[in-house]
């Protein structure tokens, strides 16, 4: 049985989240948000708050979050239904049911299915018949394809034309738009989604197929891979390309690989370990690592070195602790492919999983490996580059045994690096107060790595690091909107998940609704943007935009020099430079920070000079 929609949203508006929360949790109000401890996770320090205005939770412990329903879902382990009926009693709101809506969702579901295999079928034919579909085969075969291994994948290609799927297929058009296959033009007739595309249909668990991931050829415009768009059936933070096929062998080696492209999990296939999946047009998110996580106790990485490496180290640590999950990456020979090795050396394929580093191994590695080691100081520097990078891991023993590995490979006295580490970690700091002196900083830092959005869950990480301007200034758009809004822009925010999040705030009326609209983009920055509901800021404005602003300066400086480099005119160039090096250093002194606040802001962004 159904609840209707509307009962639903009244029963949340109806609803105290303070008074329902307090029967589990003593909350305390601080400022304009409730703390507490955790009723979720054990814990001496209050890591939980909770939102009463947008009617919301957030524990920093343990990553539990959601509205009131979802907290009465939880704490009482009821499902849906029974959360929305209880705290209805509470209200005094009659509910009223909806058995239809549960039949027709099934029966929807089947229409939607029953689409989408009509189109894999199409595009299948097409690949292995049409004779515009030749370079498509071509292409294919020199991945490694064989006619047999398109056959047992259903691999297909979309036609150039604009509508010849929807022709051939003839579904009604709500149907056809329902199931991601394409979309009402301007003269509101039926598109195809995909053109001159090769098609990999995506199954689910069970083996439907839901949706595409369609790769363009080799030399075309366009992106490298579009995918459906997200529907009842296809959800793209959720799905993993080939978990139909190797799931089997994920279970019986308790092992999972991820890689990036549909190919590379063929290539895993033909080589002997059938037991890769890929993501589908996302980085790996927290739903990925749970649905793995109920195959194997192992995930080995299989990305290339760059993308592995940028994987937030912090999310990482938090899900091999939360799920009790080993991560690890594998390198493969002259950063060839997962798809290139199975053709070449699939010998090497098995054997780059077998060897996979665990994730900070192979972090610290990449740091150590890049560095000099001839003068005392490159010593100092790499230990210090590579100990920001222990530090990270929140188990003190873990970290003690990488770090007598820095001491030993930079040569510096493991008593003194362990001193220095264990001072940074031991001083206790208010949220509060890291926050005033992460507002206040200057320039002068390197911005934090990439990724950088998701806070760790252990305090000791958490202090090691403080947040980019860019999350500090959506943090400020959340609880100070109008003294920020009109300063912040697109161009201010480089890190797509803040990008993201930025969009969703400015686009939508209210919190919750960014939240929604954030996470259905990357539920990532949906994340960010529920936690943010809970932490309250005291950041002075004018201290994260010049932050801000020197971050995105620096950046554009160092664009700049490499236009200068291959200019036909370098002098004019050189002005630019000239120009923005002095702004950037007057940004850095407090007598002329406003003025070049003022005039960067205006040249980054594209607009006349604010007053501010
Ligand atoms: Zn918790």
């Amino acid at each position: 049985m159904g609840i209707q929609d509307d009962d639903i949203a009244s029963v949340r508006a109806a609803t105290d989240i303070v008074a329902v929360i307090s029967e589990h949790v003593a909350l305390k109000r601080v400022g304009r948000r409730w703390t507490g401890l955790c009723p979720f996770h054990s814990e001496k320090s209050g890591s939980f708050s909770v939102n009463a205005e947008e009617k919301l939770y957030y524990c920093f412990g343990c990553g539990a979050k959601g509205d009131v329903i979802t907290f009465v879902r939880e704490i009482e382990h009821l499902d849906f239904v029974g959360a929305v009926e209880k705290l209805a009693a509470k209200s005094g709101i009659t509910l009223r049911y909806d058995d239809e809506n549960q039949n027709e969702g099934r029966k929807k579901r089947a229409r939607l299915l029953d689409a989408v295999g009509k189109a894999v079928d199409w595009y299948h034919e097409r690949l292995l018949s049409a004779k515009d579909a030749a370079p498509a085969r071509g292409y294919l075969r020199s991945r490694g394809l064989t006619g047999d291994d398109v056959r047992a994948y259903k691999v297909g290609w979309a036609p150039e034309g604009w509508d010849e799927l929807a022709r051939a297929l003839k579904l009604p058009n709500d149907l056809f738009v329902e199931a991601g296959l394409g979309f009402m033009n301007s003269r509101g007739r039926p598109t195809d989604a995909f053109r001159g595309r090769v098609m990999f249909p995506i199954f689910d668990v069970s083996g439907d197929a839901v949706g595409f991931g369609g790769r363009i050829m080799p030399g075309h415009e366009g992106a490298k891979y579009k995918n459906s768009v997200d529907s009842s059936i296809y959800n793209k933070s959720r799905l993993l390309y080939g978990l139909n096929w190797s799931k089997a062998d994920i279970v019986r080696a308790d092992e999972a690989i991820v890689c990036e492209g549909y190919t590379d999990v063929v290539g895993f296939a033909k080589a002997g370990v059938p037991r890769a999946v890929a993501t589908c047009g996302t980085a790996l998110t927290e739903d990925h690592v749970k649905v793995l996580r109920s195959f194997a106790r192992r995930v080995v990485l299989a990305f290339d070195a760059d993308a592995a490496g940028q994987n937030a180290a912090e999310r990482v640590y938090a899900w091999e602790r939360q799920y009790d999950l080993d991560v690890a990456v594998a390198s493969f020979p002259g950063g060839a492919d997962p798809a290139e090795l199975a053709q070449t050396d699939p010998g090497a394929l098995a054997t780059a999983v077998a060897e996979a580093k665990p994730f900070l191994k192979f972090r610290l590695d990449r740091v150590l490996d890049a560095a000099r080691f001839d003068t005392p100081e490159q010593r100092v520097r790499a230990a210090e580059a590579a100990m920001a990078v222990v530090q990270e891991h929140p188990s003190d023993m873990v970290r003690d045994q990488y770090l007598l590995e820095v001491a030993a490979r930079c040569r510096v006295d493991e008593n003194q690096l362990r001193n220095r580490t264990f001072e940074a970690a031991a001083k206790p700091e208010p949220r509060q107060q890291r926050r005033r002196d992460a507002g206040a900083g200057g320039g002068d830092d390197e911005p934090p790595p990439r990724g950088n959005t998701v806070r760790p869950d252990r305090p000791q990480v958490r202090r090691a690091q403080r947040d980019t301007a860019e999350i500090e200034a959506l943090r400020l758009y959340v609880w100070r909107r109008d003294e920020i809004s009109g300063l912040l822009d697109d161009t201010l925010f480089r890190d797509p998940v803040a990008l993201t999040a930025f969009h969703a705030l400015t686009s939508t009326p209210t919190l919750a609704d960014a939240v929604a609209a954030a996470g259905a983009d990357d539920p990532v920055a949906g994340d960010l943007l529920q936690r943010m509901a809970v932490e309250e800021t005291e950041a002075e404005v004018n201290d994260v935009l010049t932050r801000l602003v020197d971050e995105a300066a620096t950046t554009s400086m160092a664009s700049l020099k490499a236009e200068a480099r291959v200019s036909d005119d370098p002098f004019a160039v050189g002005d630019a430079i000239a120009w923005l090096n002095l702004r950037i250093m007057e940004l850095r002194e407090p007598a002329t920070n406003e003025e070049a606040l003022g005039q960067l802001l205006g040249w980054l962004t594209g607009r006349p000079e604010e007053d501010a």
